[in-house]
């Protein structure tokens, strides 16, 4: 069996779910050139609590987890089924690291859904979660996500979803398709970090604009468990997907074990976040 390959999506306003514009349609075409695996395990930026875990129910429910967007976003409903034997190999293939089999709490979240929505429209391929463990260090995560990469091999797909860029205090408006300087800095030195040392992905922290890009991690450590995975085969990330939101914003996706073919789009036009409502009280 060919390994699955394993990918990050900046996912952005949880819109993009219903909206089609030029990340989504990306989505769809590497959606299209994807295997279809066994399973899909998602790291999402909004399971961030205090625990790793992963779902272990039969039928995840489709967790709403935001504020202030159209009534159509909370009647969305994704409803893959789980798969409660591959939630326990996550657990097995990460040991010594504890991790929970969360049987009852959680479900498929925004960050799950609203890309999945566009990569497996017919939600039907298993999907289980992974938390995002919120008391450990940024290294806990880039070891995890090595530990993950044997489960390309079970056909196990991984799709790591957050945000490279991601600061809702300096959400512009006027700037839909466009960044701020210092986040395209940060952008740029992550792709260099994943083209070049992915293995070494913490250094990033140490980036001059990491405080305005990353003021808060949930969102930026997905990308770890992707660069997890390519350092622990000796491989290199190239974008998959290339563009911004909002000035603050970076809708950078990687793929790893992709199509050779499958080239880097330069995409604009994505979903934007409710005008009535703070950005930083979205929970995007
Ligand atoms: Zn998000």
């Amino acid at each position: 069996m060919t390994p699955a390959p394993a990918l990050f999506i900046g996912h952005g306003s949880p819109m993009n779910t219903l909206e089609r514009n030029g990340f989504t349609e990306a989505w769809r075409t590497i959606g299209r050139r994807l295997p279809r695996p066994r399973a899909l395990l998602v790291v999402s930026a909004h399971w961030y609590f205090g625990a790793t875990a992963v779902t272990a129910m039969a039928r995840p429910r489709t967790i709403h987890d935001f504020y202030g967007f159209p009534q159509a976003l909370f009647d969305f409903q994704y409803p893959a089924p789980g798969a409660p034997d591959v939630a326990a190999e996550v657990a097995e293939a990460v040991q010594p690291t504890w991790c929970g089999l969360d049987r009852d709490q959680w479900g498929l979240d925004h960050g799950a859904w609203s890309v999945l929505a566009h990569l497996y429209p017919q939600a039907d391929v298993p999907v289980v979660q992974l938390s995002i463990n919120a008391l450990k260090p940024l290294a806990y995560h880039l070891e995890l996500g090595a530990k993950l990469a044997a489960l390309r091999a079970r056909g196990i797909l991984v799709v790591a979803s957050g945000n490279v860029v991601h600061n809702l205090a300096r959400i512009a408006w006027d700037r839909p398709d466009a960044a701020f300087d210092w986040a395209e800095r940060f952008d740029d030195a992550a792709a260099r970090q994943m083209a070049e040392a992915p293995g070494d992905a913490v250094r990033l922290a140490e980036h001059p604009d990491y405080a305005a890009a990353v003021p808060t991690p949930d969102h930026f450590i997905p990308l770890l468990y992707l660069a997890g995975m390519a350092a622990a085969e000796g491989a290199a990330l190239q974008p998959l997907v290339r563009g911004y939101a909002m000035g603050s914003l970076s809708m950078t996706c990687y793929g790893l074990g992709t199509e050779p073919g499958l080239a880097c789009t330069e995409a604009d036009g994505a979903a934007t976040l409710p005008a009535g409502v703070p950005a930083d009280q979205t929970n995007v």
